[in-house]
């Protein structure tokens, strides 16, 4: 018998064992909600055309070596993506205050970020909002930081705790950690507007709280990219400091290339580079230096002001898309005079919306409809299309009637 007999088998995974669920279905109807990743009108992955160009362009390269890059990743890959988020005229870069590391994607740019709190930070507690992203948590408490959070929804209004939120940022202990999604918040689509993070801003300054921004999703928000990165620039025009975990997972559709950046923007040139220094010395052990291919198609990207501005409008056309997804989806329950108040559909922002639907009801929608979703009712609206709201509001209406 083998040495390892002794190992049980750990769960599936909350979000990606939806997936395994969906594919075991052989209904021809069946609709995949559950993935956190874009789809088209005709529900297929979409390989943006901007990134094909620069990959033809890479490969075009006479002179292209597979070199290992430095520890800290693609230097132009670091400084653009410092640009797009901070915004090209931020005075903390020109000040040479913010250090860039490439990382693995979000998650991995998070755990970086985590790791390096952990080790050199004094006070060793993040909050998460209630609810998050699921594997912020364990991400956290396994860089070794102890996790707690701070209310963020409101079930009643389908809308922002405010109120729950600055109350609880307010008791949290003087240095805390706060972790905030910089749009686009997952699962709920619920956004502070620029009034409250102004707001929220003022607070956590007065409390010494430590801004972690998780950016995964600026640009496919609103459409815009300086839009969805208004909240972190807020707190970067007033001098304080902050940690920034940016992704190209959603954004350039890049996500099996595992790409992205943690910044930390400190106070000091001097207490940056000490800060990069130290960052080295998380990464080294863990992966040693990561990976090219990625890295080189998003700089080729954001330095080509052609490839940029094509960028910009495949970026804006998913965006919009999911923006329609949502209008169609709200229309469809109106028509059909669907119980209840739906127009949360079309205020939420991102790729969720949290529809209020509770895990008897998804459960009923998977077996009567064929329909995948997350059970705390959490749907992607870019695995919708004009051909499959139908079907999606038949089941909504039928889930609460
Ligand atoms: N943060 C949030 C809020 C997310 O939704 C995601 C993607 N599901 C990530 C981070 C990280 O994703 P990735 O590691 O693929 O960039």
């Amino acid at each position: 018998s083998s040495v390892f007999s002794n190992v049980v088998r750990a769960p599936e995974d909350p979000i990606l064992g939806v997936t395994v669920a969906y594919n075991k279905d052989q209904s021809p109807n069946k609709l995949n909600l559950g993935v956190g990743a874009y789809r088209t009108e005709q529900g297929k992955p979409l390989l943006l055309n901007v990134v094909k160009r620069a990959e033809q362009m890479l490969v075009n390269d006479q002179s292209r070596i597979k070199e290992y890059l430095p520890i800290v990743g693609l230097a132009d890959f670091n400084k653009l993506s410092a640009k797009l988020i901070f915004g090209a005229d931020s005075p903390a870069i020109q000040e040479n205050r913010v250090t860039t590391v490439q990382c693995l994607s979000g998650t991995g740019s998070l755990r970086v970020g985590g790791e390096f709190l952990a080790r050199h930070y004094h006070e060793r507690t993040v909050y998460i909002p209630q609810p998050t992203w699921g594997n912020h948590p364990k991400i956290f408490t396994l860089a070794g930081l102890s996790v707690k959070t701070y209310r963020y929804y409101n079930p009643e209004t389908r809308g922002l705790d405010f109120e729950g939120m600055l109350e609880d940022l307010g008791s949290a202990p003087s240095g805390a950690i706060v972790l905030l999604h910089a749009c686009a918040h997952n699962p709920t689509g619920v956004d502070p507007t620029i009034e409250q993070w102004e707001q929220i801003r003022q607070l956590m300054r007065s409390k010494s709280l430590l801004p972690f921004f998780d950016s995964a999703y600026q640009g496919f928000a609103s459409g815009s990219l300086d839009a969805d990165a208004q909240s972190v620039r807020i707190f970067v025009a007033d001098g304080g400091e902050c940690l920034a975990a940016q992704s190209y997972a959603k954004n350039m559709g890049l996500y099996g290339e595992r790409v992205g950046a943690l910044s930390i923007v400190c106070k000091t040139a001097d207490a940056a580079s000490k800060v990069e220094s130290q960052l080295k010395l998380v990464i080294r052990p863990m992966y040693s230096s990561p990976p090219l291919h990625g890295a080189s198609i998003v700089a080729a990207i954001l330095k080509d002001s052609d490839l940029y501005n094509e960028w910009t409008l495949e970026l804006k056309a998913m965006a919009d898309r999911i923006i329609s997804m949502r209008q169609e989806l709200f229309d469809a329950l109106q028509a059909k005079g669907t119980p209840g108040d739906w127009s949360h559909i079309v205020k939420q922002i991102g790729m969720f919306t949290f529809t209020g639907l509770n895990s008897e009801q998804v459960t009923f929608m998977t077996n009567e409809y064929h329909i995948y979703m997350t059970f705390d009712g959490r749907i992607s609206m870019a695995g919708l299309s004009s051909r499959t709201v139908p079907h999606l509001a038949d089941a909504i209406h039928a889930a609460v009637t």
